[in-house]
């Protein structure tokens, strides 16, 4: 280990982060580099953490030994987050210095006010002095982005722009943002396998690597996953000369980098990207010109997407259930080329829950789904018609129970539509659960399983309110499962109870971060967070937090004046 003296600045907060030269380290079949990285904190102690990365022994000379640059890029978040200045006796590339300390950092900082300069202090190398990367790469993860790339970029007609190879990297994205799939190893294999397979079809060689990255410095996912994997790009910077970054945002969506601690840092990834660039390595947010369901459409003729697509929240293989595959299914359907996909989706279940599905999804606000009925619209299909019939009888019928109006004939139509309506059967779950009556109740109990089984979010929220009064460690357990799928898939109401159990640490880990950034999404929408995130930031009582809290106050004072309702 490296004798070395920190080097402390006059930042806000006097710590600071030590990276040490990295060295290779040989085993076979795999080829790493490894590096200890020293934490200063306030308190004066001194935490190391070592950092691996590794290869099959084939790519060892793409890896990068000399350099900080995977290192610093990895961390940035991080180190701008906890104000860590960063000290390195490895040297980090002369243009990246550059890019980072005079264009990117200020960027960051200077929009958002919860952030402060930090400093990167180390030596630089010349750019044309450094091992020249040949090859041009991108994610072999099987979305509809990657996809897209794929098919766009590995026949691309100019050679200097052709795919040669893809790369698939465990950098923290396959542990979702918990990690609390209870079949993570497997799902992870069957990443790895289905990458494998896709890059055989395609023709292409696949560059696997391996990190422990993610685990010796923590940090959530939804912030950090485009430093995470560029840490991944630089590691291999002798490998690549240019990388295709498959990106999940639309041009439509605001690009900005105002409050970008505290979001996801797509908002500003195509720009981000374009300043992380160098001579040696051209980096590209590709694809994010086109809609999800241009990309989608693009690939619908494409072999390898309609073997390997992939797009499930909770497995390794498509569930054809969760808040994503459907979302992919009902594009898909709208613009008629479900069939396209029989490989890659059960669609003998989507089939036998068409109606329901196209109904569901008919009361969705979402940018995509919004394009998807559009499309249907334009289609002028006979099934979305009908479907819209049912979902406007259901409304009525809904109306007049609540009017308390011909009860019994508006229960009838629900009863009728129940098999097609998720409101209609968790609207009578809701009725005969609150009647006095034995029976009904069990009624009640067994539809609003049912409307849980179907996904349907009101459901799943009355039933985590029902297994949060039981006692037992499996209904806990399920609740969590519950509410952190149904968070992801951003429902605000999960987000506040997420957010609740992370703080409280009672049910689930204390992660107090993670509370807070849940709390943010959900006070975006839902009155009750906004309150709780006042309060917190009140309770910490940092000038920053506080300046925060005063911002909420004047969101909940325009928020009360319109009295607009919460989301269902
Ligand atoms: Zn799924």
């Amino acid at each position: 280990m490296h004798i070395h003296t920190p080097v402390l600045y006059n930042s806000p907060e006097p710590h600071s982060m030590l990276i040490n030269s990295g060295g290779i380290i040989k085993h076979r079949p795999v080829s790493g580099v490894s590096c200890d990285i020293d934490v200063y904190r306030k308190d004066g102690s001194v935490e190391t953490g070592n950092v691996w990365f590794e290869v099959d022994a084939k790519y060892k000379e793409g890896l990068c030994d000399d350099l900080c640059d995977a290192y610093v890029i990895g961390l940035l978040h991080y180190c701008l987050k906890n104000h860590y200045d960063i000290t390195s006796d490895a040297p980090m590339s002369e243009e990246l210095y550059y890019n980072l300390t005079e264009v990117l950092l200020p960027l960051l900082i200077k929009n958002d006010f919860r952030l402060s300069e930090i400093k990167i202090d180390c030596k630089t190398i010349a750019d044309d002095k450094l091992r020249r990367g040949k090859y041009i790469g991108s994610s072999a993860s099987c979305g509809v982005d990657s996809m897209f790339t794929l098919h766009s970029r590995a026949n691309h007609p100019s050679r200097s722009l052709r795919l040669t190879h893809l790369c698939l990297n465990n950098v923290g994205s396959f542990i979702g943002s918990y990690g609390l799939g209870d079949d993570y190893l497997s799902n992870v294999s069957q990443i790895y396998r289905r990458s494998k397979d896709l890059a055989n079809m395609v023709g292409l060689p696949i560059v696997e690597s391996d990190s422990n990255f993610s685990k010796a410095f923590p940090q959530n996912h939804l912030f950090s996953h485009l430093y995470s994997s560029m840490f991944a790009v630089f590691m291999m910077r002798y490998h690549w000369r240019k990388y295709y970054y498959p990106s999940a945002g639309h041009i439509s969506n605001v690009m900005t980098f105002e409050n970008n601690s505290v979001f996801d840092p797509s908002r500003y990834e195509p720009m981000a990207l374009a300043i992380l660039s160098t001579s040696r390595l051209k980096l590209y947010s590709d694809g994010f010109t086109h809609s999800r369901n241009e990309k989608l459409y693009e690939i619908s003729d494409y072999a390898p997407a309609r073997r390997y697509l992939h797009s499930c929240l909770t497995q390794g293989t498509n569930c054809g259930r969760c808040g994503k595959c459907q979302r992919n299914l009902f594009a898909m359907d709208a613009m008629g080329i479900l069939d396209n996909f029989k490989e890659a989706y059960d669609l003998d279940y989507y089939y036998a829950n068409r109606k329901r599905f196209i109904v569901h999804n008919i009361s969705k606000t979402d940018e995509f789904t919004m394009d998807s009925k559009r499309i249907f619209i334009e289609r002028r299909s006979k099934l979305y018609f009908a479907c819209i019939k049912i979902s406007k009888e259901v409304d009525a019928a809904i109306s007049s129970l609540n009017n308390k109006k011909d009860v019994e004939g508006a229960l009838a139509i629900l009863e009728k539509h129940k098999d097609s309506s998720d409101m209609a059967l968790h609207t009578l779950a809701k009725y005969y659960m609150s009647s006095k009556d034995e029976a009904e109740k069990k009624k009640g109990l067994e539809y609003l399983i049912k409307g849980k089984d179907n996904e349907y979010p009101d459901s799943i929220m009355m039933y985590i309110n029902y297994l949060s009064k039981k006692t037992d460690k499996a209904s806990k357990k399920e609740m969590v499962k519950l509410c952190t799928d149904q968070a992801t898939k951003g429902g605000p109401r999960s987000q506040f109870l997420l957010a609740k159990m992370l703080s409280k640490g009672n049910i689930i880990e204390k992660d107090y971060d993670a509370a807070m950034y849940w709390l943010r999404l959900s006070a975006s929408r839902f009155r009750p967070a906004m309150t709780l995130l006042y309060e917190e930031l009140c309770k910490s009582g940092s000038d920053l937090d506080l300046a925060e809290a005063e911002k909420i106050k004047s969101r909940m004072e325009a928020y009360d004046k319109r009295k607009s309702p919460d989301p269902e």
